[in-house]
């Protein structure tokens, strides 16, 4: 099974936490809590019943100074994180997993109470932020050069180094997942990471933190800096004591991140990884198991509330079975069950905050507007409270509409007929975006097509949102720059330096004679 995808609760899943404590609410840097310089806090928020949860610490640009002057102290030559034996770097983040493990149950009920996602696909994401660090963990005394054969006396190796201090900025719709792609490969190559996660879910990742410390991460290696994108997040990008910013969000903030990062005149240049936005296509032929398709397409989009980079929010049918895989994907909306996150046979949360409920209902408006069809759904509130959005199906929208290129973000599918394979290869491409693209058909003549000719990062055939730790992902294009996750998601984490060697003249040594048998 995939690891982002809905799961039912199992009788060995831990009951939910529904009012924990929050031990943890200020910033986190050189392994201690401490207020923010300006004393500032911001609300988090419940967004299923508008609850306050806790006032976090906010940190600002003088906060970001503190944090990177703090890892590049933890970065010096001869300090303990610098000279630690690689492998005791993968023993730190086996033992985080295994904290994790032990407190799984709260991890996953602070991420359902920060942003709003069912309990179950909470557990579902801590299981794969576990999977994440032990994958990284086995890294991390794996990850050497290689010994390069020259001309004469010259020998050359290549060492793996940190790249050092590394700025990583995380959006809020998986927030344990997002944490476990920046912070594995980073720590397991001997980094040190300063972490901003999103204002909306700042509650996991500061939890994490503890665990780390009693893990054994040694002070400094590690900050974390719940704040705002213009304020912590911005600082963050232009600070010229970061050698590296990875960034995961919307391809509109990252484009300021790179501007930001470029920096001054005389700044550093920075190493740049950006995993943004998409708009994914799905091509189902008529060949292709329509049970496995319907279900799978509906799931590529509706889980998480929609709220997923990956969504394959465009869904290209063959005409032949289009009528048909239009009125089995409106029954399987119109059957979502909507309500409290933890309750264990809800599907769908409500969306993260009211900002991202009226991006879902603008979005729909908007595709109206250009000529959509409503099949199901609709812009309105759904009863279930406030925040939630309708599940809504959308048929007939004219290829080239706005609603064709912007993401929805929410939980809105939209459905367009198709004859021919090329076709609906060409109208699937046609998007500013590659991020991921799926493709559903018995054929292997045209799953190959498919995936040859779409250009995304990911290409899921019968199969969609089937990721891991050991694939790397990442986009095309508008979707971003490098890869994470798997062997390619370490190089943006670590150094190549070429090390060549002279060998001192051999001096001239008589001829050695051979024993006499
Ligand atoms: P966002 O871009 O608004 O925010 C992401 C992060 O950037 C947050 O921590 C935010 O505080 C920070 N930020 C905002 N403005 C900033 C600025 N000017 N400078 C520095 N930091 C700033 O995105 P979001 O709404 O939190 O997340 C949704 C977006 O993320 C969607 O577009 C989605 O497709 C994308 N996403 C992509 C992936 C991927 O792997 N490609 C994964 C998850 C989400």
């Amino acid at each position: 099974p995939s690891l982002l995808q809905a799961r039912s609760l199992g009788t060995h899943d831990p009951e939910p936490i529904r009012n924990p404590k929050v031990l943890y609410d200020k910033l986190f840097i050189n392994n201690e809590w401490v207020d923010s310089v300006s004393g500032k806090t911001f609300p988090t928020v419940n967004p299923a019943t508008g609850e306050i949860l806790a006032h976090v610490s906010l940190a600002e640009a003088a906060d970001v100074d503190k944090a990177v002057s703090a890892a590049q102290d933890a970065f010096r030559l001869g300090s303990s994180w610098r000279s630690m034996d690689p492998s005791q770097r993968g023993l730190i983040l086996h033992r985080l997993g295994d904290l994790m493990e032990s407190h799984k149950a709260l991890l996953a009920s602070l991420d359902t109470l920060d942003s709003g996602k069912t309990y179950s696909s909470a557990l579902g994401d801590v299981d794969y932020a576990i999977r994440t660090y032990r994958y990284f963990a086995g890294w991390a005394d794996k990850h050497h050069g290689q010994t390069i054969p020259m001309d004469g006396d010259l020998v050359t190796f290549t060492w793996h180094e940190p790249v050092g201090v590394c700025a990583q900025i995380i959006p809020w719709n998986f927030p344990i997942v997002m944490q476990a792609w920046k912070l594995a490969p980073a720590l397991a190559l001997g980094n040190v990471c300063v972490l901003k996660p999103a204002e909306e879910t700042p509650l996991s990742a500061l939890w994490v933190a503890s665990l780390l410390v009693q893990a054994g991460l040694p002070p400094g290696a590690l900050s974390v800096l719940p704040g705002m994108g213009e304020g912590a997040g911005a600082a963050l990008a232009r600070h010229p004591g970061v050698d590296k910013v990875a960034f995961t969000g919307s391809t509109e903030v990252g484009r300021l991140i790179q501007a930001a990062a470029a920096g001054a005149a005389d700044g550093p240049i920075k190493r740049l990884t950006l995993e943004l936005g998409g708009k994914s296509p799905v091509v189902v032929m008529d060949d292709a198991d329509l049970d496995t398709a319907v279900a799978e397409c509906h799931e590529a989009v509706f889980f998480n509330q929609g709220q997923v980079c990956s969504a394959g929010s465009r869904t290209y049918v063959h005409e032949k079975v289009y009528d048909e895989f239009v009125e089995r994907s409106v029954a399987m909306a119109n059957a979502r069950r909507l309500g409290d996150p933890f309750h264990p046979d809800t599907q769908q949360g409500p969306q993260v905050n009211e900002a991202q409920f009226s991006r879902v209902s603008s979005f729909v408006r908007s595709a109206l507007a250009e000529g959509a069809a409503l099949a199901c759904g609709g812009p309105e509130g759904h009863p279930a409270g406030p925040l939630y959005a309708r599940p809504t199906v959308l048929t007939g929208l004219p290829d080239g509409a706005r609603a064709c290129r912007d993401e929805a973000f929410g939980p809105v599918q939209s459905l367009f007929r198709f004859g021919r394979l090329d076709e609906a290869l060409a109208r699937a491409d046609a998007s500013p975006h590659g991020l991921a693209a799926g493709v559903f058909t018995a054929g292997l003549g045209a799953a190959l097509r498919a995936a040859g000719a779409l250009r995304a990062g990911t290409v899921w055939v019968n199969c969609y949102n089937a990721d891991a730790p050991q694939t790397p992902f990442g986009g095309f294009r508008a979707s971003g720059v490098g890869r994470e996750l798997g062997e390619l998601g370490l190089a943006a984490y670590a150094e190549a330096k070429t090390v060549t060697v002279r060998l001192p003249v051999a001096a001239a040594l008589p001829p050695v004679v051979p024993p006499v048998v």
